[in-house]
């Protein structure tokens, strides 16, 4: 049995995990990552997370997996641009590996990725994606992101931005997005944009059973509930989502799609139908009809990127 380290790098916080083949996390430690004192405090707390779960092992540690937000050249382990965390052209692998090996004296071999990658190669070690050729990942949280893999890889893309749909936009026309185009799926697929299409509801005189400060899960509850506004901001986002699979399935035909993210796996059942109708209308049925639309089984980040690991095995 050989084990590995997954590290969850975030805006606000280091969690990692030591997992095993099984993808099972055997032990977890973090702390917080005070992105603004700059790169060599977080790195030096990666190491410090590192050093307290390879502490806890009692096989072999093959290496270090680490998901980070931002645009990722996983082959040379670099963060290119992570806005949240204000990093460019980091060289976090290596610097990951030095810090670790000066703190722990173990020379262990770092991988590093974009988390929704990260995630995309979690479930295809450990979860959904397990014994599958090709599948896309989205994951619907506070915004949407997405990870593809076809014929057992990882597919980057030349800058490092495949699979981002999130920021595909469907309607120029439509809401301001954060990254200054307009229309981007993820204004209507997303935690925010289902409360902004709750709202807009709302404003146009609607009447609703939620406060009036109310989340994205508070629309989900609502929809269950039966609250008809709550029903169709979520049919909104259902249709957003399927016009955006459509473009995974015309483009990649893959074997699955894996839903994860908050949202994604709160309101799965109340997505996925109304988004499988929307495929149908836009996609071939040879690109669909067996088309699997399952929910991601691993629920921590760090497992998923100690999976990283495994993907990087010869
Ligand atoms: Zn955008």
């Amino acid at each position: 049995m050989t084990l590995a380290i997954g590290i969850d790098l975030g805006a606000t916080k280091v969690a990692g995990a030591l997992v095993n083949e099984q993808g099972h996390a055997l032990a977890e430690a973090r702390a917080l990552t005070h992105a603004q004192a700059g790169v060599e405090p977080v790195v030096a707390r990666i190491a410090e997370v590192v050093a307290q779960l390879l502490a806890q092992a009692s096989e072999p540690v093959m290496g270090v997996g680490i998901g980070t937000p931002g645009l990722v050249d996983g082959a040379a382990g670099i963060v290119r641009n992570a806005v949240n965390l204000g990093w460019t052209e980091v060289a976090l692998a290596h610097e990951a590996a030095g810090a670790i090996a000066t703190q722990t004296g173990n020379a262990l071999p770092v991988w590093v990725e974009n988390d929704a990658n990260s995630q995309a190669v979690g479930e295809f070690i450990f979860g959904a994606g397990r014994g599958l050729e090709s599948f896309a990942l989205v994951a619907i949280g506070t915004g949407l992101g997405g990870g593809i893999i076809a014929n057992r890889q990882l597919i980057a893309g030349a800058t490092y931005t495949a699979a981002e749909l999130g920021h595909l936009s469907l309607d120029p026309d439509g809401r301001p997005c954060a990254c200054g185009l307009r229309g981007c799926v993820e204004t209507v697929v997303s935690g925010p944009g289902l409360v902004k299409s709750m709202r807009e509801r709302l404003a146009q005189g609607g009447q609703t059973t939620l406060p009036a400060e109310f989340h994205a899960e508070d629309v989900v509850a609502a929809a269950r509930a039966g609250d008809a506004l709550a029903l169709a901001a979520l049919a909104e986002t259902a249709r957003w989502l399927g016009i955006a699979l459509a473009a995974y399935v015309a483009l990649l035909n893959p074997a699955a799609i894996v839903v994860g993210g908050g949202l994604g796996l709160s309101a799965f059942d109340l997505l996925i139908p109304a988004a499988r109708v929307e495929i149908a209308r836009r996609a071939l049925p040879q690109s669909h009809e067996t088309l699997q639309i399952v929910p991601a089984q691993v629920m921590s980040s760090a497992v998923g990127a100690a999976a990283l690991v495994w993907q990087n095995q010869p």
